[in-house]
C-alpha cells in the first residue's frame, strides 16, 4: 500500500506525521490516510519512545481539503454490498463512524498531539486539526479554515459539530456550521480554535516545543472534569442555550425554506451532542450524518455543485482534438449593459478588449462601467488601472484588427446584428470565431451573416455579467468544433461555468426559466392570491417569486418578446395562459420596477409591495376556489421539469449535467435538488410521468410529458443512468 502519512521520530521522541497523499495536488481524506493515521495512533499508544506527535502537511497547497467528494460517490448510492444481517442504515453508520472514531482515538491516545497548519484546512481537514490538543496556524491572512460541508448539502461528520461548539461556544459555532463560513487564522486564534499563529517557517518547531513542554497535554478540555462549555452550559435550563436553537431554527427556515436536510441535522446534532460526553456525542453526530448521506439530496448536490461543475470548467464538453485556443484580444461589439460587463470580465482575465459602439460616448460609458465597479470593490488603484488600460473604447471597425474572438451584444434586432457581423468580417475575415450574446434569436439564422457559419456560435451571458457564474454556449446547425473549443477556452479564461446546448428558441435556460414565470402568470390570471404564488415560489427554493422576477425583467420586454415570437412562428404560435395578464399590464403602462409600477408597487425609498388592485385588474377578482400551496408548488415545479425534459428529448440538451448546471447557475433552480434532471431521477421517471399526465388533464397540453419520458418510465431508466451508459 502507498504511504499517505510519512513518519519521522526526532531525538526528543516527537513523531512528525506529514500528510502527503500521493497523486493529489491537495491532501484529501483517503482510505490510506485513515490507515496510516490508525497505525500512527497505535504507535503513540504503545511505543514508550514516542512522547507525542505533530500533525502537518507535506503539500504547499495547504493542510487538507477534507473528504474526497468524488470518492464519496459510493457512500451515497445503495451500491455498496451490505454485510450479512445489517440494515442499510446500520452499515452506513459503521461506514461514517469509522473516521469519527479514529479522530477520537487520536485525541484520547494519552500523549500530546499538536497540529501545524501551513495552509487551508477545510471540512474533514479542519476536523483533523480540531482533534489535536494544540493548534498552530501559519500567519497568513489568506489561509482559510472552515467547515463548508453545508454548501453541498452535507455536514461535518468527523467530530466538527461537537468540537467546534466546545471550543468557541455554541452560538458562534452554529454560525460557522450553518453558513459554511470560513475563518482566518487570527479569527481562529480569537475563538480559541487555534492556540498560536506564527510565521509559516516556524509552525513545526512551535508545535514541537509545545509537545515537549507539555508531556501531560494529551487531554482535551472536554475530557477534563472541570470542562465548562464556552457561552454557558448546554442544558435546557439555560435560557441562552434554548434561545440559540430557537434562533438557529428560524434562521435555517428563512435561508433554506426547510428544504435542506443538512441544516436541521446540524442543529439536532449540536443540540443533542452538546449535552452528553464526547464519546456519545460523536455517535449522535454520526447518526445524523448517516441520515443526511442516506438521502439522495446530498449526493445530488455534490454531483451537480461539485463534480459536474468542476468537470464542465475543466472542459468536459470541449472537442478533444482541437488545440488550445486562448483568447488574447476580444472585439466587443456593443457597449451597453451586457457589452460593458463582458468587457469588464474579459479585461480582468488579462484579455485585451476593443469595445465598439455607435458613438464614442456610448463606448466610453461602457468602459466607465468597469471603472465604477472596480472602485466599488475597492480594487487597488494600480490593479484597476491595469485592467482599464486593457479596454479600448472605439467606434472605428479598423481598431478591431488583431482580435482573435468577437462577441456581439448590440440591440436584439436581426438586421442590426447582421450589419455589425458583416462590418466585422470585412476587417477580421471569416476565420475568426464570432460569438453572439443574443438572448432570443436562433444562432443558426444569425450565422448566415458570417461567411463561415462553422465559425459562428452563441455565447450567452447572464446579467449582471460580473456576478452571474454561468455562460450558455449555443451550437448552431453549422457551428464547428473549433468555435466550440474557442468559446469554452474563453469561458475558462474568465473563470465561469459553461454549459453547451444546441440551437432552439430561447435556447435552454431562457426557455425553461420562462415556464416558471409563465405558470405564475397563469395562476394569477386564474385569480390565485398573488402572495401565495410568490411565497410558494420562494419556498420551493427559487430565488424570487415569478411575479417579482417578471417585474425585474420588465413587463414591456415580456410583451415584446411574445409579439416577436408570434410574428416569427405564425400559425405554430401557442400563446401561454398568462399572456392576457401581460397584455393588460402593458395597456396600463405597468412595466415593472423600471417605472416603479408592475405587479408590485415600488414606493420611493420604501419597500415594494404587491399592487393591491392586481387580481381585480387582471383576473376580475379572486377565484372562489383557491389552490393549496402544494398545488401551486406542483404547477410551478412541473411546468419547468417538463420543459427541461422536452429540451432533452429534442436534443437541445445532450447531457443531464448541462441541464442541471444550467438550471442551478442560470436561473437559480432549487440547488438542493441538484437540478431538474437530478430531481426527476430522484422522484422516479414513472412518477414524474404520472404527475404530468394528471396536470395535463387538468391544466392543458403544456404539461404533457414527451414520449422520451414515457419510454424511460417503461424501461425503468433515469437520465443519469443513460448518461453513464453513453459515457462508458
Ligand atoms: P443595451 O441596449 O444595454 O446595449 C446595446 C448596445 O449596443 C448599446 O450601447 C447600443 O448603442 C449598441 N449598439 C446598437 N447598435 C449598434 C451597432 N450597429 N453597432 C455598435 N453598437 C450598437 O442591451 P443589452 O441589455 O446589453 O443587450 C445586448 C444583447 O445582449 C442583446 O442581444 C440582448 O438580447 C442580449 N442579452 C441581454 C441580457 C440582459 O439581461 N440584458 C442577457 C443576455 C443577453
Amino acid at each position: 500500500m502507498t504511504t499517505a502519512i510519512h513518519t519521522e521520530l526526532d531525538a526528543d521522541g516527537i513523531l512528525l506525521l506529514t500528510i502527503d497523499v500521493p497523486g493529489q495536488s491537495m491532501n484529501v481524506i483517503t482510505p490510506e490516510v485513515q490507515a496510516d493515521l490508525a497505525a500512527a495512533i497505535e504507535r503513540l499508544k504503545t511505543d514508550d519512545a514516542v512522547k507525542g506527535a505533530v500533525l502537518t502537511s507535506g503539500k504547499a497547497s495547504g493542510f487538507m481539503a477534507g473528504a474526497d467528494l468524488k470518492g464519496m460517490g459510493a457512500l451515497f448510492g445503495s451500491g455498496a454490498a451490505l454485510p450479512e444481517g445489517k440494515s442499510k442504515m446500520a452499515a452506513l453508520f459503521d461506514g461514517v463512524f469509522s473516521l469519527n472514531r479514529l479522530l477520537r482515538d487520536l485525541e484520547t491516545c494519552g500523549k500530546p498531539v499538536a497540529a501545524a497548519v501551513n495552509g487551508l484546512a477545510l471540512g474533514g481537514g479542519l476536523e483533523f486539526v480540531l482533534a489535536c490538543h494544540y493548534r498552530v496556524i501559519a500567519d497568513n491572512p489568506k489561509i482559510t479554515l472552515g467547515l463548508p460541508e453545508i454548501m453541498v448539502g452535507l455536514f461535518p461528520g468527523a467530530g466538527g459539530t461537537q468540537r467546534l461548539p466546545r471550543l468557541m461556544g455554541i452560538q458562534p459555532a452554529l454560525m460557522y456550521l450553518l453558513q459554511g463560513k470560513n475563518m482566518s487564522p487570527q479569527e481562529a486564534l480569537g475563538f480559541g480554535v487555534a492556540q498560536a499563529v506564527v510565521p509559516a517557517d516556524q509552525i513545526i518547531e512551535t508545535a514541537k516545543a509545545w509537545v515537549k513542554a507539555n508531556p501531560n497535554g494529551g487531554v482535551q478540555p472536554w475530557d477534563s472534569k472541570n470542562f465548562k462549555m464556552p457561552g454557558g452550559p448546554a442544558t435546557a435550563l439555560n435560557p441562552n442555550f434554548a434561545q440559540t436553537f430557537v434562533g438557529g431554527t428560524a434562521m435555517t427556515h428563512v435561508n433554506a425554506g426547510d428544504n435542506m436536510n443538512a441544516p436541521r441535522a446540524i442543529l439536532s446534532a449540536v443540540y443533542e451532542g452538546a449535552q452528553v460526553p464526547m464519546d456519545l456525542a460523536i455517535r449522535i453526530e454520526s447518526k445524523y450524518f448517516a441520515k443526511v448521506v442516506a438521502d439522495p439530496q446530498a449526493g445530488n448536490m455534490i454531483r451537480s455543485l461539485f463534480v459536474s461543475k468542476q468537470a464542465a470548467e475543466k472542459g468536459a464538453r470541449r472537442p478533444k482534438d482541437v488545440a488550445p485556443a486562448p483568447t488574447k484580444k476580444v472585439a466587443m461589439l456593443g457597449a451597453g449593459l451586457m457589452g460593458a460587463g463582458i468587457a469588464m470580465v474579459s479585461a480582468q482575465a488579462g484579455i485585451e478588449v476593443v469595445l465598439l459602439d455607435t458613438s464614442i460616448e456610448a463606448a466610453e460609458k461602457g468602459k466607465a462601467y468597469t471603472a465604477d465597479r472596480l472602485a466599488k470593490k475597492k480594487t487597488p488603484a494600480d490593479k484597476a488601472q491595469a485592467i482599464l488600460d486593457r479596454i479600448k473604447p472605439t467606434t472605428d471597425y479598423a481598431d478591431l484588427a488583431g482580435c482573435d474572438l468577437v462577441i456581439e451584444a448590440v440591440f436584439e434586432t436581426r438586421e442590426i446584428k447582421a450589419g455589425v457581423t458583416k462590418q466585422t468580417e470585412a476587417v477580421l475575415g471569416p476565420d475568426v470565431i464570432f460569438g453572439s450574446n443574443t438572448s432570443t434569436l436562433p444562432i443558426t439564422g444569425l450565422a448566415e451573416a458570417w461567411s463561415k457559419p462553422e465559425n459562428f456560435i452563441g455565447i450567452h451571458f447572464f446579467s449582471p455579467v460580473e456576478r452571474m457564474p454561468l455562460v450558455e454556449i449555443i451550437v448552431g446547425k453549422k457551428t464547428g468544433p473549433a468555435a466550440i473549443a474557442k468559446a469554452l477556452d474563453y469561458v475558462a479564461q474568465i473563470r465561469k461555468t459553461p454549459i453547451v446546448v444546441n440551437d432552439s428558441r430561447g435556447f435552454y435556460t431562457s426557455r425553461c426559466f420562462g415556464t416558471y414565470v409563465q405558470e405564475g402568470l397563469a395562476l394569477l390570471g386564474e385569480g390565485t392570491v398573488p402572495a401565495l404564488i410568490e411565497n410558494v415560489g420562494k419556498q420551493m427554493g427559487m430565488p424570487v417569486g415569478p411575479l417579482a422576477v417578471n417585474d425585474e425583467v420588465g413587463l414591456d420586454l415580456s410583451y415584446k418578446v411574445a409579439q416577436q415570437t408570434k410574428k416569427d412562428l405564425g400559425d405554430a404560435y401557442k400563446g401561454g395562459p398568462g399572456e392576457t395578464v401581460i397584455e393588460k399590464m402593458n395597456e396600463l403602462s405597468r412595466f415593472g420596477r423600471k417605472n416603479a409600477k408592475g405587479f408590485y408597487v415600488y414606493p420611493e425609498g420604501g419597500k415594494k409591495y404587491l399592487w393591491p388592485e392586481l387580481v381585480q385588474t387582471v383576473a376580475g377578482g379572486l377565484a372562489e376556489d383557491q389552490p393549496s400551496a402544494a398545488e401551486v408548488k406542483e404547477r410551478l415545479l412541473y411546468r419547468q421539469l417538463v420543459e427541461c425534459a422536452r429540451c432533452f428529448a429534442e436534443g437541445v440538451l445532450e447531457t443531464p449535467q448541462d441541464g442541471d448546471l444550467g438550471a442551478i447557475f442560470g436561473w437559480g433552480f432549487a440547488p438542493f435538488t441538484g437540478g431538474p434532471f437530478s430531481h426527476m431521477d430522484t422522484v422516479g421517471i414513472a412518477n414524474v410521468v404520472a404527475t404530468l399526465d394528471r396536470l395535463a388533464q387538468r391544466h392543458g397540453e403544456r404539461f404533457a410529458p414527451p414520449q422520451l419520458l414515457r419510454d424511460m418510465a417503461a424501461r425503468g431508466d433515469s437520465f443519469y443512468a443513460m448518461a453513464a451508459k453513453q459515457a462508458a
